[in-house]
């Protein structure tokens, strides 16, 4: 027997609709690529939204054809985004931190149709265009005004563009199983690889955050996306404020710690998102001015681990709640968010911080396991690390283009490439790459925890660590270590005894090189991939 209930597909238009019948008038402010503030409202911004689906259409966009969008987040990417999946079109987010050649692979991956850029990368995608035959056009994202002197084909200026047709246009009608849009993971492993999203499994993720749990939002918040849509879907932000009628807070190209700072206190924010780096940035910022963000309730941090130091200023210092979260671009993207439990509720003081250091525990949607290498599970005791696996409706089943391979357990679950362990209290937290995991002996040591533990000997800058061959424990940690100018370089048993008491004894680094610089991805993860292939022949000197 089926349930008796109305048919009412998940459509990721269902939310700007919303928003601008219940939030008409909530404010969707802009640091504008061209220089001033820009204000505008979900009303104005769905009226918009319809005008480039409208003229999507008119140019020949067909459901399921791409659209790449190259921009910073501002009104104008996010009416690009519901324009692009009302017309039943699919947004392809391009970084533009990856290297050219990865930026021209992806375009031509995707296969997208229209570009639609911001002013910052005119320069660069004219470089790229004739390595980009799928394009037929590019709409650059500002007025006439504004509009450059470009060699791209079939150029335009957006607010031309979409000034061409009325907006009398409804959304495409396609199944809410259709693609919406599509992320390509960095590449840090390999080929970059498509993420495509669903209507429905975008509109499920928002639904998630918005819980009082994960980011808790309502339409008394002014949020502030600091994070890229071009990153990881936006951590789903785009979705998630239009959903409840929170105000937005649109920073456009400028993410150093004062503009963050002066977005803030002018716009009253009072929930924001993004990488420690910014988080790091922004304090620096306020410990030199003395400034202060009083408007800021809680803020988002993930996509590498958060160090408990950050933790620790915001909330104690600022009054800040910190929301430590991990995801990936696979997961749509967060897969854990930190909160606190009544289980742990009694925990205080740097107890609490230790604590706040893991990312958090899934929520409702997202089911986890860790294994060992044979897929058997291993226990939650906060101690065993396991193969990280996940499995929910808006975790990826298939890459783009590559759907002859199977990315599923036996289960059906995703296994995230990620090592952690999980506690009694269903706490995660990462211990590291699965590929950079050292196998001594059959046990695993976190290359993470080590390099964690490294970096507080005084002098250095930055430290990585990789697996040696080892005829007897098949593998053993090296020690690669970058100092600051100056600083006479620890020996390596100068290393190991500092180490000693902060790691198990057989985790101690058999070797330490010291290099004057560790290669990074595009996105400043260390590069392992690199450092393995540069090490490969490295031994033990005795
Ligand atoms: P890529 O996998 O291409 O680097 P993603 O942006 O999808 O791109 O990165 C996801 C990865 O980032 C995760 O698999 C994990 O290794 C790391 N990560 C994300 N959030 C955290 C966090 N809070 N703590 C530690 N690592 C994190």
């Amino acid at each position: 027997m089926l349930g008796l209930m109305q048919d009412w597909p998940l459509l990721m238009h269902t939310v700007l609709d919303h928003a601008a019948i219940q939030h008409p008038k909530r404010e969707v402010v802009s640091r504008s690529v061209e220089g001033p503030f820009h204000r505008t409202d979900y009303a104005t911004i769905r009226a918009r939204a319809l005008r480039v689906a409208q003229r999507l259409v008119r140019d020949g966009i067909k459901p399921g054809d791409r659209v790449a969008t190259l921009a910073w987040n501002t009104w104008r990417h996010l009416e690009a985004w519901y324009g692009i999946a009302g017309a039943g079109a699919v947004y392809h987010t391009v970084n533009p931190r990856l290297f050219q050649d990865q930026i021209t692979w992806i375009m031509n991956h995707a296969g997208s149709r229209i570009m639609m850029l911001d002013l910052t990368f005119v320069p660069l995608v004219q470089a790229l265009a004739d390595k980009l035959p799928t394009v037929e056009r590019f709409v650059i994202l500002t007025d006439a005004a504004h509009m450059p002197q470009t060699t791209l084909p079939n150029a335009v200026a957006y607010e031309d563009w979409i000034a061409e047709v009325d907006g009398d246009f409804a959304w495409m009608k396609v199944d809410e199983q259709s693609a919406a849009g599509i992320c390509y993971t960095s590449g840090t492993t390999g080929d970059p690889k498509g993420v495509v999203y669903s209507h429905r499994s975008n509109v499920i993720h928002a639904m998630v955050c918005n819980q009082v749990d994960a980011f808790g939002l309502g339409a008394a918040d002014r949020v502030m996306p600091v994070v890229p849509m071009f990153h990881a879907n936006g951590w789903s932000l785009a979705l998630c404020a239009p959903m409840v009628g929170a105000g937005l807070v649109m920073p456009g190209a400028k993410l150093d710690g004062a503009s963050v700072h002066e977005l803030v206190e002018r716009e009253r924010v009072t929930f924001s998102a993004a990488v420690p780096t910014v988080w790091m940035m922004l304090l620096q910022h306020m410990e030199a001015t003395g400034s202060r963000i009083d408007s800021l309730q809680r803020v988002a941090i993930g996509g590498s681990a958060c160090p408990a130091a950050i933790t620790k200023m915001y909330q104690e210092k600022y009054g800040v709640r910190v929301i430590h979260a991990w995801g990936m671009t696979e997961l749509s993207p967060v897969g854990t968010l930190f909160s606190v439990k009544p289980e742990v509720s009694h925990l205080s003081g740097d107890d609490m911080l230790r604590l706040q250091a893991k990312q958090g525990t899934p929520p409702y949607t997202v089911e986890m396991k860790i294994t060992d290498d044979e897929g058997k599970e291993q226990p939650w005791d906060g101690e065993t690390f396991g193969r990280l696996k996940v499995k929910g409706p808006a975790i990826a089943r298939r890459y783009f283009r590559r759907e002859e391979e199977e990315i599923l357990d036996e289960q059906g679950f995703f296994d995230t490439g990620d090592v952690a362990t999980m506690d009694e209290n269903g706490y995660m937290e990462i211990t590291d790459r699965s590929k950079d995991v050292i196998k001594s002996g059959g046990e695993w040591i976190s290359s993470i925890a080590l390099e964690n533990a490294a970096v507080g000997y005084p002098g250095v800058a930055e430290a990585a660590v990789v697996s040696m061959k080892d005829p007897k424990w098949d593998e053993r940690p090296l020690l690669i270590l970058v100092m600051k100018p100056g600083v006479l370089s620890p020996t390596l048993a100068q290393m190991r005894d500092f180490l000693a008491d902060k790691v198990a004894k057989w985790w101690l680094p058999d070797d330490l090189v010291v290099v004057d610089e560790i290669p990074h991805t595009a996105t400043g993860k260390i590069l392992k991939t690199k450092l393995r292939e540069m090490f490969k022949d490295h031994r033990p000197a005795a």
